[in-house]
């Protein structure tokens, strides 16, 4: 297949063509801070990641997709105020801060996995490359863009011109980084200065995670890691680089400035930022009791993967609004196809033009909406070709299941209520589909019998 996939980037803020280059696209993913459980919202920007994956490799594309865990350095409020969060979460939890780390990792794979996301080629721990994030500050010190003070190495904002480009900011405006917050104790020469490595002194003394430097013991600021993994894992420059739409600043308008500082332009040839899931209608906040783990959705009787398909039913670039009657409705979008594709005969061919209509769709900036509504038509293909066609498409869908097999007990039990039914015992028959229920199963009649589906 040689259509080519193009994706809106944030930097230009026009369309990019994913080239095909004869070696792998270089995907760089921002992954998750490991100190808390990820909330469906933070789960939204990893369902758009591997619907990005899925379709580039589905179109044909080799990809190395890396994605970084971030367990240091990443400081409550994102910039260079506060605790780190992991150290925070240890302290809270009354566990050391390698329990924490490892507790939210195995968590966040596990519902990873749960939602059938793809995994990464690489997923490396930041604090497994403290040697490499070292280096990008020796060399940013050496090009003219970073300075040594008492308690940190700050980036020198002003010797890179284009900061600021991705979030539309004139470069040279100090407005960018001059966040809201009264910081103290700092030797910036600039307040939109940020830290990338940060020493174990002041109000970082008792820092846990710390390593020897050439500025003395302390550790990498969070920024700096992405640049350090990118380049590390995928060379200079990659070829697509994710987020979440709250990366745009700080995050991501630092790592350019670290990566473009020390590599030369451009760090990615393409910035992807998939939008906010909000919570009837309102951010994800604790303070409002409106944040959603997976488990929280299998405890209400959904699948993980009806959040897919709610996340697939709306274009990465537009927010998505959660509620539980969204759900429901995903719940039943997806019974749909599901149902269709395990009525479908097996043996039969995908249909060609509903495919080839489905792939233009996904290149065209992963209108994953369009490609649900395609899916909706082939569920109503003839049953050869329905099951081919659906088994084809779910391939980046990622949302259908083999039909299981249907236990002797719930088999006997259908046959009993078609008995009850053939002698008019409507009470009983009603009983029996009852039961059937009580076991997760029901029953559909139809002209050619009943048929037996599993609940969800
Ligand atoms: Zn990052």
């Amino acid at each position: 297949m040689d259509l080519t996939l193009s994706l809106r980037d944030s930097l230009s803020r026009g369309r990019v063509a994913i080239e095909r280059r004869g070696s792998p696209v270089a995907m760089y993913a921002c992954g998750p801070t490991v100190y808390n459980f990820q909330h469906i919202g933070n789960f939204r920007k990893f369902l758009f990641d591997d619907l990005l994956v899925r379709t580039m490799r589905g179109l044909g594309y080799d990809v190395t997709f890396v994605m970084n865990i971030t367990d240091v350095g990443h400081l409550v409020g994102d910039g260079d105020e506060g605790e780190d969060k992991v150290e925070a979460a240890s302290r809270r939890e009354n566990v050391d801060v390698e329990a924490i780390i490892q507790k939210y990792t195995d968590v966040f794979l596990q519902d990873w996995d749960a939602l059938r996301l793809t995994r990464p080629d690489e997923q490396p721990r930041a604090s497994r490359y403290v040697e490499q994030q070292i280096e990008l500050v020796e060399l940013l010190i050496g090009k003219g863009h970073a300075y040594d003070t008492p308690e940190a190495v700050y980036f020198e904002v002003s010797t890179f011109p284009g900061y600021g480009a991705l979030t539309g900011q004139i470069a040279g405006e100090r407005v960018v980084g001059a966040r809201e917050e009264v910081e103290t104790e700092t030797s910036k020469r600039n307040p939109a200065d940020f830290a990338i490595w940060l020493k174990a002194v002041g109000k970082y003394e008792h820092h846990i995670q710390r390593w020897s430097s050439p500025w003395g013991y302390g550790f990498p600021g969070w920024h700096l890691e992405c640049s350090a993994l990118a380049h590390h894992f995928l060379g200079h420059p990659v070829d697509v680089h994710t987020g979440g739409i709250d990366h745009l600043f700080p995050h991501h308008t630092n790592e350019i400035a670290q990566s473009e500082g020390a590599y030369g332009a451009p760090f990615s040839r393409a910035w992807v930022h998939a939008e906010h899931m909000l919570v009837d209608g309102e951010k994800m906040a604790k303070s409002v009791g409106n944040v959603f783990l997976i488990r929280d959705l299998v405890e209400r009787g959904f699948s993980p993967l009806d959040l897919r398909y709610l996340a697939l039913s709306v274009h990465y670039s537009t927010r998505i609004n959660f509620t539980w009657d969204a759900l429901a409705a995903a719940r039943a979008g997806r019974r749909t196809l599901l149902v269709a594709s395990w009525d479908g005969e097996p043996g039969g061919s995908p249909d060609a033009d509903l495919m080839a209509r489905f792939w233009e769709a996904l290149a065209d900036d992963l209108a994953s909406p369009r490609a649900l509504s395609l899916a909706h038509e082939a569920a109503r293909l003839e049953p050869a070709s329905r099951a081919a066609t659906l088994g084809a498409m779910d391939a980046v869908l990622g949302i259908l299941s083999p039909k299981p097999e249907i236990p002797a007990e719930v088999v006997e039990l259908v046959a009993r209520r078609e008995d009850a039914r053939s002698n008019k015992q409507f009470v009983q028959s009603d009983a029996f589909r009852d039961q059937i229920q009580k076991l997760g199963y029901e029953v559909e009649d139809s002209p050619a019998g009943p048929r037996i589906y599993p609940t969800t």
